[in-house]
């Protein structure tokens, strides 16, 4: 788990002002097809990385190898068995910080993968 520091902390005013601020949500465009391409990518790393850098510890390469097997009911019910909030993190986490830029892909020339699309993919679908 992520240690919180007290400058990481907005202060009230940054906080209401944020109360009706719906910008950070990104809708994930990945279809059946490009989830499963994205899946399918994943090298499911004995280390895990992306994992080790999300704050709810998500079994990433779990829900992942679900997806590429098509079994999105067990991919959704991995994430909200670790995270009941998964579709909201989905949407709204700072993945690039985060699992993302843990990824062991990030430097390759498709770049890391997005797990936050899959994540929220496999939790709507
Ligand atoms: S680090 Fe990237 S490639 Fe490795 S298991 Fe996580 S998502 Fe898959």
């Amino acid at each position: 788990m992520a240690t919180i520091v007290s400058k990481d902390i907005p202060d009230i005013e940054t906080c209401k002002s944020k109360e009706k601020n719906f910008e950070d949500i990104k809708h994930t465009t990945l279809s059946e097809r490009g989830a499963l391409r994205e899946a399918a990518r994943c090298l499911k790393c004995v280390d895990a990385p992306c994992q080790k850098s999300c704050p709810t510890q998500l079994d990433i390469k779990s829900f992942i190898t679900s997806i590429a097997n098509k079994n999105y009911y067990g991919a959704a019910k991995a994430i909200f068995s670790d995270n009941p909030l998964g579709l909201t993190c989905g949407m709204v986490c700072p993945t690039s910080d985060l699992c993302v830029g843990g990824c062991n892909l990030y430097a390759s020339e498709e770049g890391p993968i997005n797990i936050g699309g899959l994540q929220q993919f496999a939790t709507e679908v």
